[in-house]
């Protein structure tokens, strides 16, 4: 049994994902559970908990980590807009303790979101 995350474990290469890009930084791959056309995750392979958890010290990334959004984006053609979603907490919906931004798009998105 491991105490590592799920995410942590894709970043070790213990367990499989479709990886689509990856850097010396981050790791974007398919969720396991599309909820769009195009649904990824990107990653910091810095195994930052959440929003919450992040310092100042990770700002850097973090925009690194927007640059990356910015251009899988493009490249898949999203062209008529997408939606990036950062789930934060119990009552944000966050299930994996490793910080990931979600990118969905290839359909109309709906707000309010549930
Ligand atoms: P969140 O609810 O924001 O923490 O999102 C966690 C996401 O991780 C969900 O959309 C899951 O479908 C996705 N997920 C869980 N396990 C895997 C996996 N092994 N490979 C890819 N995506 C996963």
């Amino acid at each position: 049994m491991t105490d590592k995350t799920i995410f942590q474990q894709i970043i070790d290469r213990e367990i499989p994902a479709d990886i689509v890009y990856e850097d010396e930084q981050c790791l974007a791959f398919h969720d396991i559970a599309p909820q769009a056309p195009t649904h990824l995750l990107v990653i910091p392979r810095k195994p930052i908990r959440s929003v919450s958890s992040l310092e100042d010290s990770d700002m850097e990334l973090i925009g690194h980590l927007w640059k990356v959004i910015r251009n899988l984006a493009s490249e898949l053609g999203l062209d008529g807009g997408y939606r990036v979603v950062v789930n934060c907490g119990p009552d944000g919906g966050q299930e994996v303790d490793h910080l990931h931004y979600h990118l969905l798009g290839g359909r109309s998105m709906q707000w309010p979101p549930g």
